[in-house]
């Protein structure tokens, strides 16, 4: 299956992208976590984006197209994959139905995550990840690592993402608004786009995911 993951920042997407990638055996493809990867690497293309991150702005589609393209092009993708952040504007999706059609290929199902506003903000507060794995995420209060600070997955150390920051926060809320929440509408009309709430547990949200992508969790 190829399906997009879509919802504002503090949904839940990662989280629930764990799970149903394991549930899907596809990979989970975060541009977030490719970029974080890519700063604590300190690669040139870290570099770049991380000035753009910590604004609250999109990193350009002129890097973050191709960086998206090179991990789909992975062996572990060939089957399917769960995409997690990208894309976030119109030209990405543009761009990412360009690329399936040269393969032949199309999304199976666009699963949008809905949440309060007020919610997706006590959520972001609290959030912590892994400074090894960033897609090891917790939060202080809802979902706490066994030991404080520290990642059950790796034992890695928990932080606070800077773009996490309430200013930050605001300014990516009004981003996701203005560009990413107008591909909602451009998958809507390819018949793509399932709708659930993200509020309750979380096995409850990944049982409502599953039915919806029409499989059992
Ligand atoms: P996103 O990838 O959409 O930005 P995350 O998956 O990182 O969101 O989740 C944001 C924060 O909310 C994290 O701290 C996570 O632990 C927490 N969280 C995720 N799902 C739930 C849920 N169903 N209920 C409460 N907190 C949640
Ligand atoms: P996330 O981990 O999905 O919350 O993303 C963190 C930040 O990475 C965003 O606020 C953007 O600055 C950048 N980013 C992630 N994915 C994309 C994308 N598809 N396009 C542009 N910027 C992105």
């Amino acid at each position: 299956m190829r399906i997009v993951l879509v919802g504002p920042p503090g949904a839940g997407k990662g989280t629930q992208a764990a799970y149903l990638a394991k549930n899907l055996t596809i990979p989970h493809i975060s541009t977030g976590d490719l970029f974080r990867a890519n700063i604590s690497q300190g690669t040139p293309l870290g570099v770049e984006a991380k000035s753009y991150m910590d604004a609250g702005n999109l990193v350009p589609d002129s890097v973050t197209i191709g960086m998206a393209e090179d991990r789909m092009e992975q062996a572990d993708a060939a089957e399917g994959f769960l995409l997690d952040g990208f894309p976030r504007n119109l030209a990405q999706a543009e761009a990412l139905d360009a690329y399936l059609q040269g393969k032949g290929l199309k999304l199976d199902a666009v699963l949008d995550l809905e949440v309060p506003e007020d919610e997706v903000v006590k959520r972001i507060a609290g959030r912590r990840i892994c400074r090894k794995d960033s897609s090891h995420v917790f939060h202080v209060t809802y979902n706490q690592p066994e030991t404080e600070g520290v990642c059950d997955s790796c034992g890695g150390e928990l932080y606070q993402r800077e773009d996490d920051r309430e200013d930050t926060v605001r300014k990516r809320l009004e981003v996701y608004h203005a560009e990413t929440e107008p591909i909602i509408d451009f998958y809507r009309a390819q018949g793509l786009v399932a709708t659930i709430s993200a509020l309750g547990k979380v096995a409850e949200v990944t049982e409502r995911a599953m039915s919806a992508l029409g499989s059992d969790a």
